[in-house]
């Protein structure tokens, strides 16, 4: 079975409602995407991100992008708490430096940070409503 992709509207709200909620402002909202992929055969993988690497920035002359991936089969059937999560992880891994590489998990992207950027997420919400 081929991967298909498809668009995310949703998701894309949802990443620029986060990027927007937690104040990253080194995230370049205009060069982040998001996809939807079904028919992959991971179990356990939610979302995942995307760089286009300095390869191809300087060949093709293209600023750094990067595209979150929710893998439909396992994304979609979260609670919406879940998926926030899921985003906020995905996030986590765009360095400040916002040039096409990644944060690595280790001693950055940790369940206790997530939770505690995922209430913070909630505070900016209900101040806002
Ligand atoms: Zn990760």
């Amino acid at each position: 079975m081929t991967i298909e992709y498809v668009d995310a509207p949703d998701v894309k709200r949802r990443v620029d409602e986060i990027i927007e909620g937690l104040g990253l402002s080194y995230i370049k909202r205009d060069f982040v995407f998001c996809v939807r992929s079904r028919g992959s055969r991971s179990i356990r993988t939610l979302a995942r991100i995307h760089g286009l690497g300095r390869i191809w920035q300087k060949t093709l002359n293209l600023p750094p992008i990067y595209i979150i991936e929710v893998i439909s089969e396992q994304y979609d059937r979260l609670p919406e708490e879940e998926k926030d999560k899921t985003l906020i992880h995905e996030l986590l891994h765009i360095p400040k430096k916002f040039k096409g590489g990644f944060r690595p998990h280790k001693g950055y992207i940790t369940r206790r940070k997530i939770e505690q950027l995922y209430m913070k997420l909630q505070n900016t919400f209900s101040k806002n409503k």
